[in-house]
This record gives structure tokens, C-alpha cells and sequence, in this order.
């Protein structure tokens, strides 16, 4: 499964291509990167181009023999230089990311060919891990505003918990380090909408998924004296229900819960808003 992640031993010709035109078949060092969009990100804990062996490029060695030095260090290339070091300063960062998507001032980080080719040779070191929902309206990476490598991003209609959806977030942090899984659901998901239609009754299998959170959802309702048959008032509530239900299975499983108990990744579910593009949070 690594393997097929990772693209290894596959390089494709437009990737070849790339590092002809760079002269280069490995990443530039830190001192060459000076320039790069990711400067937003100054507020948070500046990661070296590679943390093993940084001192080594800081001694001014010359970039071959870096990367042979740091290869027989037998560590992890990150070629996402500024990857958040701890679950608070990873939601940190997408917070920071969906702020500037919501505010049109976007910076497309990790986009240029540098990143490219880094990532189709070393792999990807991801920060986080994404439960979304599959609508078209909701493209992580655009909506966190984090580049190619940033992101391990599962995406099923209705943001739901299924066996395959659980089993690749669970690569994404036990195998990947992401360091926080951030379940995010959305204003007039159809899946929801689908599944408050439906129910209880028989449906397909991802809208039976979402069961749960219509009938909390109506009981919330019906408690604070709405109309628990009206979608207008159900969806809202179960979109944020289901969002709610899924961090709490996620974080009753393995290996999400012992991360958790380690401090090693933070579990967070949001909603996100059609009409003004922000996050808000519904687990904290
Ligand atoms: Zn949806």
C-alpha cells in the first residue's frame, strides 16, 4: 500500500520532465527555497527542508553530499518544509488555510515544480488527514489552502465513516504522521439531505450511514419545539450531528484513540459554509 501511495518505483515521464527542466533530480536545499509562496506560514514553527541532517546544509556541505549523509541517516524527507510539528499548530495551519481561501487571498503553497518533483522522490509526509464529503463544491486542498503533499484526503459522499474510508485514515496517520483528522462535513450536503429524506427507511448504504445523525437530529428538533418532519430545519442539524458522531467513532478506534491518548493527533470536526467559504467547529 506504501508503494502505490507513495508512486515509488513508478516515476512518470511529465515528472522526469520537470526535474530536466530543474537540472536537478532531488529537492533544493533550505537555502534555495527562500523564495517559495509558503511564506504565510512564518507564524508557525519553521520546519528544515530535511530535519535530519540540516545541520549538515547549514554547514554549507554541498547538496550531493547532503542527501548522502542524510540517506545514511535513514530518515524522512518532508518536502513540505513548513509541515506543522504538533496536532495544535496542524489545525492551526488549515484554520490559518481556510481563512485565507475564505478571504479570496489564497496562496497555493507547495504547487511549484520544486515540490513536485520532491514529493514524486521522497514520498509524502501529510500533516493531516481529511474525512470529506465527495461534492465538488469542497475540495480540501482549495479550501485549506495547502499544497500537493500537505493533505491525506478521504472523500465519500456524506463525509461518512465507512470501513475502506476508515482504514485509509488510519494509513494516513499511523503510516503517514498526521498529526490531526479533521472531519469535515457541509452547508446542503445532498447526502444528508438524502438520508433525512429516506428515513428510516431502506436506502443505499452511505445514505444508511447518516441514519443515526437524522434521528438525533430530529429528537434536537423536536426538543426544542421545531418540526422534526421539516429537511429545513432536520438538515442543519443533522449535518452537524453526523460530523459530531463520526469524530466520536473515529475516536473510539484504532489507531486514532491511542494517538490521541499519546498526543501525537487531534481528532476535529467542522462545518463548512457555502456562503462565506469558513469552517466552523462543532466538536470543540
Ligand atoms: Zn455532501
Amino acid at each position: 500500500m506504501g508503494d502505490m501511495l507513495r508512486g515509488a518505483g513508478s516515476e512518470c515521464e511529465p515528472i522526469r520532465a520537470i526535474k530536466r527542466d530543474l537540472g536537478v533530480d532531488v529537492p533544493h536545499p533550505p537555502s534555495r527555497q527562500a523564495g517559495s509562496a509558503d511564506t504565510r506560514r512564518s507564524a508557525y514553527n519553521r520546519r528544515s527542508f530535511l530535519r535530519l541532517g540540516a545541520s549538515a546544509a547549514l554547514a554549507g556541505l554541498a547538496w550531493p553530499m547532503f542527501r548522502a549523509e542524510f540517506a545514511r541517516a535513514g530518515g524522512t524527507v518532508y518536502c513540505n518544509p513548513n509541515r506543522p510539528s504538533t496536532p495544535a499548530e496542524a489545525l492551526a495551519a488549515l484554520l490559518a488555510g481556510n481563512a485565507l481561501w475564505a478571504s479570496g487571498n489564497q496562496q497555493h503553497p507547495g504547487e511549484d515544480a520544486t515540490r513536485r518533483a520532491c514529493v514524486a522522490t521522497y514520498g509524502q509526509t501529510p500533516f493531516a488527514a481529511i474525512l470529506s464529503c465527495a461534492d465538488s463544491r469542497v475540495p480540501p486542498a482549495l479550501i485549506f489552502d495547502q499544497g500537493l503533499g500537505d493533505l491525506f484526503v478521504v472523500r465519500v459522499a456524506g463525509n461518512s465513516n465507512a470501513l475502506v474510508a476508515e482504514q485509509s485514515l488510519a494509513y494516513g496517520v499511523k503510516k503517514l504522521g498526521a498529526l490531526v483528522l479533521f472531519v469535515l462535513g457541509h452547508e446542503d450536503c445532498g447526502a444528508v439531505k438524502a438520508a433525512v429524506a429516506s428515513y428510516p427507511h431502506p436506502a443505499e448504504h452511505f445514505v444508511r450511514l447518516i441514519y443515526p445523525a437524522v434521528r438525533k437530529a430530529r429528537s434536537i428538533v423536536k426538543r426544542n419545539g421545531g418540526s422534526p418532519n421539516d429537511p429545513k430545519e432536520v438538515v442543519p442539524v443533522a449535518i452537524e450531528q453526523h460530523v459530531i458522531q463520526t469524530v466520536a467513532q473515529l475516536g473510539a478506534r484504532e489507531p486514532f484513540r491511542s494517538a490521541t491518548a499519546h498526543n501525537q493527533l487531534k481528532i476535529v470536526g467542522g462545518v463548512y459554509s457555502l456562503d462565506n467559504q469558513t469552517i466552523a467547529s462543532v466538536t470543540q
